[in-house]
């Protein structure tokens, strides 16, 4: 899919040559040519990333871009600020405004569509998180959005690598006022160095002695541990080419030689805050993995992570040459616990269940609800007698103790019944180790419950 640029400016000859360029990549291009129809465009979700003339009547660039940032349905989408003057000041209102970037009128084709691509990529990535995080909310978990906003990018924890102490020296203490700073001065230490220290940004020098600033940034970006962590670089004005295969392979974004002290910081915070914000994303997605794979009652598995995870466990028993157990246990009686007690009393009983369970197993067991009150405890390395006497435990720790219902008013007797089986030695279809362990158990009930019937492959 093409990224879907929104061109704002109040000046149609303006609009009309960056939407002939874009489209000549092949981006879809939209356009509006003032602030109030752009917000209503962004809102509306129908662009990935925003070229914002700062200059226009009514509703100037800056205020725009303030009203983007702090909205929640539009603040992740990239802001490209288009300047006719390239001056300090307007950068870093533009910057204090949340903007990603900036262009200089007349805009060089070249960095125009590298600028592009790389907060594509960026765009399409926060898309996919948003879009999974915004599902976990709709089941009633934390919006990330909200804390992200508020974070204002300070108190982070930065790598700056640089082998020139005048230039690392004064970087180290503009930067130091808002954050947490450290200096790598050898290149070759720094990957080790970045890779250690758990760092919201990494700062690297592109004009190292004999090293090559972009491969250490080409290296991060494949190591599992900083693949996340935002490259700054740093340039003399003389090597925007290899800034611009920086932005290629990676690096989210650059300053040019010699460094504007509020850029700087409002750089490292920009980036900062969108790491914060990713990880917050990232984190959500974790969660929502969590909740797909765990029964919300109990907190064991669910069964459709233990009919996945069964099919491994199996195989692994059968190359190894291992014993495998399993048991199905279902509670006694339970419709009439619900029909005596209520279903919260129910509830309470599942809950609680589960809690001796968990005491009654090793870590490497896997236990899972099944159904209602049906459960399956699989158990590697394990076989038929000593299963038998851990069913058994189970089956005692249970029927010893009555549990406690409405909040600890009430007790009642619960016993379960529990049926045996093991994984053939030569292998065997799991499906028909769940029969055999349900025909076992069908027994037990049959025999009177609360016991334990093995059935041995
Ligand atoms: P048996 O000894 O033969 O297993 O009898 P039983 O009553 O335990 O078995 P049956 O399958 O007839 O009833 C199971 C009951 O479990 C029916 C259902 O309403 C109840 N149940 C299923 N899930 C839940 C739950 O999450 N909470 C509560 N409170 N009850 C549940
Ligand atoms: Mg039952
Ligand atoms: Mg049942």
């Amino acid at each position: 899919m093409s990224a879907r640029i929104l061109v704002v400016d109040d000046v149609p000859a303006n609009v009309k040559l960056l939407e002939a360029r874009l489209s000549a990549e092949y981006f879809d291009v939209t356009t509006a040519s003032n602030g109030t129809e752009a917000l209503a465009l962004a809102r509306r979700a129908e662009c990935d990333i925003i070229l914002l003339d700062v200059m226009m009547p009514d509703m100037d660039g800056f205020e725009v871009c303030r009203r983007l940032k702090t909205d929640p349905a539009t603040h992740h989408i990239p802001v490209v600020m288009v300047t006719a003057l390239d001056s300090p000041s307007d950068r870093n209102r533009g910057l204090e405004a949340g903007a990603d970037d900036f262009l200089t009128k007349p805009v060089s084709d070249v960095v125009l569509i590298a600028r592009v691509r790389s907060l594509t990529r960026l765009k399409m990535m926060t898309d996919e998180l948003r879009m999974r995080a915004i599902t976990s909310l709709e089941i009633g978990m934390q919006a990330p959005e909200r804390s992200a906003i508020a974070d204002a990018g300070k108190g982070g924890r930065i790598l700056l690598v640089d082998d020139r102490q005048s230039s690392y020296e004064r970087l180290a203490t503009i930067l130091a006022a808002e954050h947490t700073i450290d200096v790598e001065p050898n290149p070759t230490e720094a990957l080790f160095h970045a890779a250690e220290g758990n760092y919201d940004l990494l700062i690297v020098s592109l004009d190292l002695n004999n090293f090559d600033g972009l491969r250490l940034c080409s290296q991060a970006r494949s190591l599992e541990r900083t693949r996340h962590v935002p490259i700054l670089a740093i340039a003399e004005a003389e090597n925007a080419t290899r800034l611009l295969r920086g932005l290629e392979i990676g690096v989210n974004d650059y300053l040019l030689r010699p460094i504007d002290k509020i850029e700087l910081l409002a750089r490292a915070r920009t980036q900062i805050r969108r790491r914060r914000y990713t990880d917050h994303l990232r984190d959500n997605v974790q969660n929502s993995i969590e909740m797909a794979i765990t029964d919300a009652l109990t907190g064991l598995h669910n069964r459709r992570y233990m009919e996945s995870h069964l099919a491994t466990l199996a195989e692994q028993a059968s190359t190894r040459g291992k014993p495998l157990a399993l048991m199905i246990l279902d509670i006694d009686y339970f419709k009439s616990i619900n029909d005596n007690y209520g279903h919260d009393a129910g509830d309470d009983v599942l809950r609680e269940f589960a809690v001796r369970v968990r005491k009654s197993i090793r870590g490497i067991d896997l236990a899972c609800r099944y159904g209602g009150e049906e459960f399956v405890i699989v158990m590697p390395e394990t076989d038929l007698h000593v299963a038998g006497m851990v069913a058994e435990r189970l089956r005692r720790s249970i029927a010893g103790e009555p549990f406690a219902v409405h909040k600890g008013t009430k007790r009642i007797e619960v016993t379960i019944s529990i049926g045996l089986t093991t994984l053939e030695q030569k292998g065997e279809a799991v499906a028909d180790v769940l029969k055999r362990a349900d025909t076992a158990l069908y027994r037990a009930k049959h025999d009177g419950r609360n016991r334990v019937v093995s059935q041995a492959a």
